[in-house]
């Protein structure tokens, strides 16, 4: 038998999170980041019993920010508990590596001709481009897929996850 995060009805769209009862155990393990651009590195206790630490939360958005333009918002949270639902099902000491999380429109249309869609979720702090040390992205992807969250793409270096109201999948193997 599986658990929730235990967040709550309120938290509905979590509760499409299962994590395995080893997750809730008393060894509850922090949700290990990094960002690769600014070399910051947190280790944060994301759930203080079943509600969220709001003082992780703060280091969640302040390393989902737009590092070129020195700006934040508060992201869709619900990301962070996926990360940190992945971080668990793969079982890896090593932080997750936060590629590219909230985008301002400057910082989108930079990227446009990487691939950034116009329209982004990034531009909404809805999304996350992450990547697993050891673990190929497509693998990854594929257990993002299996969450039902909402977007998930796969790239060769890593996988983008959104929180978008439907499920859009794209890129090789999805
Ligand atoms: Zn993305």
């Amino acid at each position: 038998m599986a658990s929730t995060l235990g967040l709550g009805a309120a938290m509905c769209p979590l509760s499409s999170l299962m994590l395995p009862d080893s997750a809730m155990a008393a060894d509850m393990v922090p949700l290990r980041i990094y960002n690769p651009h600014t070399r910051e590195r947190y280790d944060v206790e994301l759930f203080v019993g079943s509600k969220w630490n709001e003082n992780a939360l703060l280091v969640c958005h302040h390393m989902m920010r737009d590092w070129r333009q020195k700006k934040s918002i508060q992201c869709d949270k619900k990301l962070f508990a996926a990360l940190y639902v992945v971080q668990r099902k793969f079982n890896i000491d090593s932080p997750i590596s936060l590629n590219s999380g909230y985008r301002t429109p400057e910082t989108n249309n930079m990227l446009r001709e990487s691939g950034a869609a116009p329209n982004s979720q990034h531009l909404l702090g809805r999304a996350v481009d992450f990547a697993l040390p050891g673990v190929d992205p497509i693998v990854v992807s594929k257990y993002a897929q299996s969450l039902g969250m909402g977007g998930v793409g796969n790239y060769p270096t890593f996988t983008h996850m959104d929180t978008r109201g439907e499920r859009v999948y794209w890129g090789r193997g999805l």
